[in-house]
């Protein structure tokens, strides 16, 4: 079990970004060959290999009582995906359904553009890889930080979808994208967007519908997330499925005075 939940770190992406990926990777497929022929072989299959390689490594190492136990903690009852839905920051995400996630035709494209894609997807999906206590610590991380990348491309497509702008919706109501700063708006609830497709352009910002401009999510960690993993059509999307929450356009707007006079522009 190579997963610490614990140390998913929001930070690591740009250091992965400097860190030779292709030598990690080869030091990687060498130790798997080494370790596990037979299984390292399914990994790059379909979801039934992964489970059935899977399923033989766990019967292998029934054994290996004592680690079971130290890994059973309280996280490790949730999946991946609500795991990582629930962590503080991340309140924009909604939880991709796993029936989805399992549709090669919605990752098309995702394996050239994610690192150690294969792992990643099985962590996001909860399943054991069996090369889990081979992995060095950095290369957790490296995994860890792919997964958060590749959950957050199947995202920005997912929120695209019926089913993605109706778990959207129940965050809306509960206003988990947070309220339009400005005071005219009167605590209207704002929608994820980013201001770029591409992934580490920018970060995410949020749209109010009622003033029609975009602002900064008010907590750091929030702010923190790449705006790609949101994309610049789904709120403008959203607004159009749901055309009865769009408000009407704000009218009142601020105006400066001095001593209660006007002022003029010069
Ligand atoms: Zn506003």
């Amino acid at each position: 079990m190579y997963r610490e939940r614990g140390v998913a770190a929001a930070g690591s992406k740009a250091e992965m970004a400097s860190i030779d990926r292709k030598r990690i990777n080869d030091a990687l497929d060498k130790h798997l060959e080494r370790s596990s022929p037979s299984t390292s072989k399914g990994l790059n299959g379909k979801d039934k290999d992964r489970v059935s390689a899977q399923s033989t490594l766990i019967e292998e190492s029934e054994t290996d009582t004592e680690e079971s136990d130290v890994s059973g903690s309280d996280g490790d009852d949730a999946s991946w995906i609500s795991w990582f839905c629930h962590m503080r920051g991340h309140e924009f995400f909604c939880e991709v359904d796993d029936d989805y996630i399992q549709d090669d035709f919605n990752l098309c494209g995702l394996s050239s553009q994610v690192p150690y894609y294969d792992y990643a997807l099985d962590l996001i999906l909860d399943v054991e890889s069996s090369h889990g206590d081979s992995f060095t610590e950095e290369q957790n991380e490296l995994v860890e930080s792919a997964a958060e990348m590749l959950y957050g491309l199947i995202h920005v497509r997912y929120i695209l979808t019926s089913k993605g702008l109706a778990a959207m919706l129940d965050k809306y109501k509960d206003c988990d994208f947070g309220r339009c700063p400005r005071v005219y708006c009167c605590g209207q609830a704002c929608l994820p967007v980013g201001l770029s497709d591409i992934p580490r352009s920018s970060t995410v910002n949020v749209y109010c519908p009622k003033c029609e401009d975009i602002y900064y999510p008010r907590s750091k960690s929030q702010g923190d997330i790449d705006g790609a993993y949101f994309g610049t059509t789904f709120p403008h999307l959203f607004l159009m499925t749901y055309g009865h929450l769009k408000p009407q356009k704000a009218s009142q707007s601020y105006v400066p005075r001095v001593f209660g006079f006007k002022m003029h522009k010069p």
